[in-house]
């Protein structure tokens, strides 16, 4: 059977492209990028050509990237390699940027939770009063993981730098999706991970302004200007800096094609079917991101359903799965608790075609009927 996957969220396939060109580093071309001979410095113009490839995407400098092992490594050295004693951070960040908080709350630094309305979108007045008590950290995501609800981080990056306070955003979500500029949002750290566009997974990179003196929480060798000691991964990097490439050349145009998708989905989704909510913006949303709530659904059964027929969909953040709870995400909404449900989460990307779509559409229905039919509470419904 074959496999419709609409979980690009948690994580994308391989691009063959990027794949081409990170072979040669995993076989012939294997030197350490620290070595003084040509095998070395071969090694290094690849990652320096990636770390260009990179900073092109979000108009940066080459020399503020740094290569990371991922995301939540990127989003762990932004929050701690900066010595403040006083964070902010949004109530639906990942669990990233929210444990690297809470772990430097038990330090003894002041962390607050900054609300966000019932579409996802950061409250103002309340970054407005963490500023006033005297944050000097903010950080907050570009776009969300599981609601999809993207973020004014232009007018958040101004509210900071009004303030010299430091502004901290992960795009893991957003890198290579959505236009970032540093310069114009006022960013000064930005995290990415390679995995979410087609890149390898284990790889990610954090930029950091030149305005921004952070610790390293890593301690041997030189590598990457002291921040991150490690010997490269020189073929994962190199894939991460052809995967910004592609999706630089490709971006508008698969925004369109996924938000199409999107709104086909949502429509079908909310007019033909009882009893479901969409979650998070409506308009201000990553392309492609969908994420239901079906009263009535016992949402691990919902996902087990589509798995046997062949469809990869999640309930919610990939690294989460196993909490039976409603997400924080969906807490910091205020998702109604009254009634049982179950949140979908359909994230479309480059590999998919219309008639995946279609069959999703096909399928779907009926799939949530036989799931609701199961749930105990059901026969209180109809
Ligand atoms: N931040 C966000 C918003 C994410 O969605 C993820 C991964 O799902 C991460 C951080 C972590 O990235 P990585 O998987 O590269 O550690």
């Amino acid at each position: 059977m074959p496999i419709l996957y609409f979980d690009n969220a948690a994580t994308t396939p391989l691009d063959p492209l990027v794949l081409r060109e990170m072979l040669p580093h995993l076989k012939k071309e294997f030197g350490n990028p620290e070595s003084p001979y040509s095998l070395g410095k071969r090694a290094r113009s690849a990652v320096d050509l990636a770390r260009t490839r990179v900073a092109e995407l979000i108009n940066s400098s080459p020399d503020e990237i740094i290569f990371t092992g991922s995301g939540t490594e990127s989003n762990n050295l932004a929050l701690k390699g900066t010595s403040t004693g006083h964070l902010a951070a949004s109530a639906v960040e990942h669990h990233s940027v929210l444990e690297s908080c809470r772990f430097l709350e038990t330090g003894g630094a002041r962390f607050d939770l900054i609300s966000v309305d019932h579409l996802g979108r950061l409250n103002m007045s309340s970054l407005g009063s963490s500023l006033s008590r005297g944050a000097g950290l903010v950080s907050v995501m570009h776009a969300n993981n599981e609601i999809g609800t993207i973020q004014p981080i232009l007018e958040i990056g101004k509210a900071c730098r009004d303030r010299r306070v430091i502004l901290h955003v992960d795009a893991v979500q957003t890198f290579g999706h959505l236009k970032i500029d540093v310069r114009k949002m006022k960013i000064d750290l930005l995290s990415l991970s390679a995995h979410k566009i087609y890149g390898p997974k284990g790889v990610g990179a954090l930029f950091i302004g030149s305005n921004v003196c952070l610790t390293s929480h890593l301690h041997g060798g030189e590598q990457e200007r002291h921040l991150r000691a490690s010997t490269h991964n020189v073929a994962g990097i190199v894939g991460l800096g052809m995967a910004a490439v592609l999706a630089g050349e490709r971006q508008d145009q698969e925004a369109l094609k996924q938000s199409s998708w999107q709104d086909m989905i949502r429509d079908k989704v909310l007019h033909g079917m009882e009893r479901v909510r969409l979650n998070g913006d409506p308009e201000l949303r990553l392309p492609g991101n969908l994420s239901f709530t079906f009263d009535f659904v016992d949402g691990k059964e919902l996902i087990a359903e589509l798995d046997r027929r062949g469809i990869c969909a999640s309930g919610g953040a990939a690294c989460a799965t196993s909490d039976p709870r409603p997400s924080h995400v969906l807490q910091a909404i205020g998702l109604p608790q009254d009634i049982p449900h179950g949140t979908l989460r359909l994230s479309l990307g480059r590999f998919n075609n219309d008639l995946e779509i279609e069959k999703l559409l096909r399928v779907l229905p009926g799939v949530i009927e036989k799931v609701r039919k199961k749930h105990p509470l059901y026969e209180m419904l109809f």
